[in-house]
């Protein structure tokens, strides 16, 4: 059956401090964030009722809600309140969640001056972001012709939505020429991110990741390096050639909707679903279903 589209589906959205019906949380179309991408948002999961991380979720929040020079107009333990309680209202132990925060339509212009800053959190269920079979396969993707801009030029560490047409677009690319998803470049050249996911390379023991100049500082980025580092693994931060990727002989993708992802392929590149990844796999499930690594 066709998923209904998100705006008629039924449930509650907590909205500006309040709940209202999932129907009602609507928006004007002279809305600030619409025109000028004057919005930042969080994307954090829960597993059996415990939301993953959500401390460094709201951090991250608000300081993204920072750098673009929002002041989110409440404390972030009410926040935390709210998605705990979105959650439970919702009825769901496993699910997506995704606070929203945006100028609203008090004025229209470039300026910000006048507008209010909006805040939503809204919970549904999302099992898997790439489908199971991709997964234990190992995700192909393309190389996009985008490249993460320079972090001169964009909020780039900010989890703004102006920091996603390029994802959109590539997403897109990957879609219509038969990949699962993309990797986008840096502005140097350098490897990037895939569209909604830091990208890791294995070699023998090492694991090596992009440093942070324009990626997005990844919550699972950070947990699945704790717990490569447990398991004995060197990790490695720095600037990746595309051509080095025939170096190493397997990759992931981590985030909060793709968690721990293989890759079998990158543009000409190849790589196996190997042991260490499969470790991997294992232990954040372990931790998230707050189980702890096994060992
Ligand atoms: N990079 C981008 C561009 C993303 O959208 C995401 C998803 N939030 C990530 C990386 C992974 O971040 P996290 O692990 O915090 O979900």
């Amino acid at each position: 059956m066709a998923e209904l589209p998100f705006d008629q589906r039924d449930g509650w959205i907590w909205l500006d401090g309040e709940t209202v019906p999932w129907r009602d949380a609507k928006v004007h179309v002279l809305t600030h964030a619409l025109h000028y991408a004057t919005s930042i948002f969080e994307g954090q999961r829960a597993y059996n009722g415990r939301i993953f991380e959500l401390e460094a979720h709201t951090d991250r929040l608000y300081r993204s809600a920072d750098i673009l020079g929002m002041k989110i107009p409440f404390p972030k333990d009410e926040i935390n309140a709210a998605c705990y309680d979105n959650l439970e209202r919702s009825g769901y132990k496993d699910a997506y969640q995704r606070p929203v925060v945006w100028r609203g339509s008090e004025k229209m212009g470039l300026s910000v001056k006048g507008t209010e800053v909006h805040v939503a959190i809204a919970s549904w269920e999302w099992p898997s972001y790439f489908s199971p079979e991709a997964r234990l396969k190992g995700l192909r993707l393309c190389i996009s012709n985008w490249r993460r801009p320079d972090p001169k030029t964009a909020p780039i560490q900010a989890k703004s939505a102006s920091n996603y047409p390029i994802s959109c677009l590539s997403k897109d690319l990957a879609e219509r020429t038969g990949y699962d998803d993309a990797l986008l470049l840096d502005w140097e050249g350098f490897v990037g991110e895939a569209t909604g996911a830091n990208i890791f390379f294995v070699r023998d023991s090492e694991i090596h990741t992009p440093s942070l100049k324009c990626v997005l500082d990844g919550i699972t980025r950070r947990t699945v390096m704790g717990l490569a580092e447990k398991r004995g693994y060197r990790i490695v931060e720095r600037d990746i050639r595309p051509e080095e990727m025939a170096d190493f002989d397997q990759a992931f993708l981590t985030g909060t909707a793709a968690e721990v992802t293989p890759l079998s392929e990158i543009g000409p590149y190849s790589f196996v679903v190997g042991e260490i990844i499969k470790q991997l796999m294992a232990d954040y499930d372990a931790l998230v279903r707050g189980q702890g690594p096994s060992s």
